[in-house]
């Protein structure tokens, strides 16, 4: 059985202080339910959330990293720093990074590489823009994106990945897929990963879904078979919203 997994996604958002407010609120929200959550937050505020969320379940994430230990990269965290520090979790190779910073499929492959060869769980971001779908490449683009990606990792590492499956059309856009299309592309993404690996890792990996997941959706998108989480960037702002998503 595969154990829900719902992450926050803040991009670049909140201050020192405001991260502070939402532990606390949160903290007084949060019950141990059957749901593995983590806050995905900027590099500065992981050691802070570290702290704040110590003798809690929720774990922290990063939202990038490189893969080169350490080295000439100026303005680059290694995976290794993020190990220093703690953290649980990375999102890698989320449309935003692909879109506006030029991440490719091989650095988010070497990425994933690194990340595997340690502690942190990596969160795999996937997903097609509207063009995209408007002109039926969903398909194509999700396994080209896939297939870049596991590039050479064996299946006990695959399976210890989280895809996320984003639309790039649903994220911030209030336009959240419906729960059938989101789940369409989730059983094929679990389809390729068989494909890939076999049905024993297929069954193993997590997946979730991002675009638009608020406390009004959560529960018909949790329920799809295939769906077994949710990657959640605006409503993980509020406690009490990102609460009701885990409580879905
Ligand atoms: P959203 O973002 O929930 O604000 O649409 C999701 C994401 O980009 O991870």
């Amino acid at each position: 059985m595969r154990t829900p997994f719902i992450a926050g996604n803040w991009k670049m958002f909140k201050t020192g202080l405001e991260a502070v407010t939402f532990a606390e609120e949160f903290k007084e929200l949060y019950k141990d339910a059957d749901v593995k959550t983590a806050i995905c937050a900027p590099f500065v505020y992981l050691s802070l959330l570290k702290k704040l969320f110590a003798g809690t379940n929720v774990k922290v994430g990063a939202q990038n990293a490189f893969y080169e230990d350490e080295g000439a990269f100026t303005g680059e965290v290694s995976v290794k720093m993020l190990e220093d520090v703690g953290v649980d979790y990375c999102v890698i190779g989320h449309s935003e990074r692909r879109q506006y910073f030029g991440e490719t499929n091989e650095a988010i492959n070497k990425k994933l590489k690194r990340l595997l060869a340690g502690s942190i769980t990596p969160i795999l971001c996937v997903g097609e823009n509207l063009e995209q779908r408007e002109q039926e490449e969903q398909y194509m683009v999700v396994r080209d994106q896939l297939v870049g990606a596991f590039a050479g990792i064996a299946a006990k590492d695959a399976a210890r990945i989280v895809i996320a499956y984003e639309p790039v059309w649903a994220i911030g856009t209030g336009k959240t897929a419906t729960p059938e299309e989101a789940e369409d592309m989730c059983e094929f993404i679990r389809n390729a990963v068989e494909a890939l690996y076999g049905e024993k890792t297929a069954d193993k990996v997590v997946i979730q879904y991002g675009g638009s997941v608020k406390p009004a959706n959560a529960t018909e998108i949790m329920n799809m078979s295939n769906i077994d989480g949710a990657l959640v960037g605006g409503a993980s702002l509020k406690a009490k919203d990102f609460m009701e998503i885990i409580d879905f």
